[in-house]
């Protein structure tokens, strides 16, 4: 302890003497200029709009005067949006022929280098944050893009996800022991067994907590709506997670798992297949999200799955795409999530028209990808573009309230105030 107060001290004395020449020279500030703005909080088009950003955050919206030495970009006729959220990816990770096999032949290296290139893809495609669900490689692939040293969208990981011995969340498929699981890979039984997998989770970086409330479709276990983890692991999961400030996103398709885990307390129910009107009410009442995945039901490659698989996905997917029907019209608060790595990464956007054609009107789908998925990640710094915020900016060709469909071609994107794609300002 004491050679560590001298070498503190040291370092406090040494401070005055650092050369200035370490520290960054701030940028000069940099000036967008585009056609139109959405301003996703009010709900309206705003005509010619003018963005200022410093420091990598947004510091003046259509400002009376323009900072002096700054450098300027006009992106002419496109819509500047904020950078889009997905609530549900798996970068590590694209769905193949070996996709059932992976959990035996791929390496760490793997899942990293993986989700380096989806990561590019996905940032490319307007996705400026993701919740990732993905292990150690997303939460690393988070820090390098914090750092600057990797072009991705920020992470909001999850690590690993956590769930029950042989459920969705295992490693399913193999002889005994083969890859088995435990707490700190996420699988665990009995509420002090997960309560320690989500203590190893947040020790690890986990910033978000991804349970399995119910069986899955892309595992090989049993019916596909089955309740998997007990309300008395639910309730310990959601009690330890709230006592670090950590929310729940809980993948469910059948009913009987939506409702416990929704009277658990999770934030946000990943696909909802099965929702009936008491799921709905109770959704509405506790204030819970609903985050669709729907997109995938279009472009799951069926041929390439085991036939217990493709009989569960054959069954779930279209019921799913009525409940999110039900669930819209209900009013159910929908936020942006595709299961990215289910289909190609990069197609994200394609999820925002489905929105649309179950029943939102443009607005609230991009709402729903921004400022909806914003605070269903418990976040502020985000989401809007609006001073104070971090400049993540997205810019389409022509006005995606006409056409939705402009949110898949992205022609510009900034992350942190760095353009990522398209024109640079000069
Ligand atoms: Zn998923």
């Amino acid at each position: 302890m004491r050679s560590i107060a001298i070498l503190l001290a040291l370092a406090a004395a040494a401070a005055p003497l650092a050369p200035v020449a370490t520290a960054q020279t701030p940028a000069p500030p940099t000036v967008i200029r585009a056609a139109r703005m959405l301003d996703v909080v009010a709900g309206r088009m705003v005509a010619n709009a003018t963005v200022v950003v410093e420091n990598g955050r947004i510091s003046a919206v259509n400002p009376a005067t323009m900072p002096r030495n700054a450098k300027v970009v006009d992106l002419g006729d496109v819509t500047l949006l904020p950078g889009f959220i997905d609530l549900h990816t798996h970068l590590s990770s694209e769905i193949s022929a070996g996709a059932f096999t992976r959990a035996v032949t791929n390496t760490l290296a793997d899942e990293a280098l993986g989700a380096a290139a989806n990561g590019i893809k996905t940032v490319m495609a307007g996705f400026t944050t993701v919740r990732d669900f993905g292990g150690d490689a997303t939460v690393a692939l988070g820090h390098a893009v914090e750092r600057g040293t990797l072009v991705g969208p920020r992470v909001v990981p999850a690590r690993e996800s956590i769930g029950i011995t042989g459920g969705h969340c295992d490693v399913t498929g193999f002889a005994p022991g083969v890859r088995e699981q435990l707490p700190e890979d996420g699988i665990g039984d009995g509420p002090w067994s997960v309560v320690r997998a989500v203590r190893y989770q947040i020790k690890h970086g986990a910033q978000v907590i991804k349970i399995c409330a119910t069986a899955g479709v892309l595992s090989l276990e049993g019916p596909v709506g089955a309740q998997q983890l007990a309300d008395e692991e639910l309730q310990a999961i959601v009690a330890e997670a709230s006592r670090h400030g950590v929310r729940v996103a809980a993948h469910a398709h059948g009913n009987a798992g939506i409702k416990a885990a929704v009277r658990a307390g999770v934030t946000t129910i990943e696909h909802g297949s099965e929702l009936d009107d008491e799921a709905i009410a109770l959704m509405k009442q506790r204030g819970t999200y609903l985050v669709p995945t729907t997109y995938l039901v279009d472009r799951i490659n069926l041929a390439v799955l085991p036939p217990l698989v493709r009989s569960k996905a054959e069954q779930i997917l279209p019921i799913a795409r009525e409940s999110l029907r039900k669930a819209i019209a209900a009013g159910v608060k929908v936020a942006f999530g595709t299961d990215a790595g289910v289909y190609p990464h990069g197609e994200n956007a394609r999820e925002f028209a489905l929105y649309v054609k179950f029943g939102m009107t443009p607005l609230a789908a991009l709402r729903a990808g921004t400022v909806v998925a914003t605070e269903a990640l418990g976040r502020t710094d985000r989401g809007a573009i609006e001073a104070g915020k971090l400049a993540d900016l997205v810019a389409v060709p022509g006005d995606p309230l006409q056409d939705i469909t402009a949110t898949e071609r992205p022609s510009w994107v900034m992350l942190g105030g760095r353009v990522v794609k398209g024109a640079e300002p000069r």
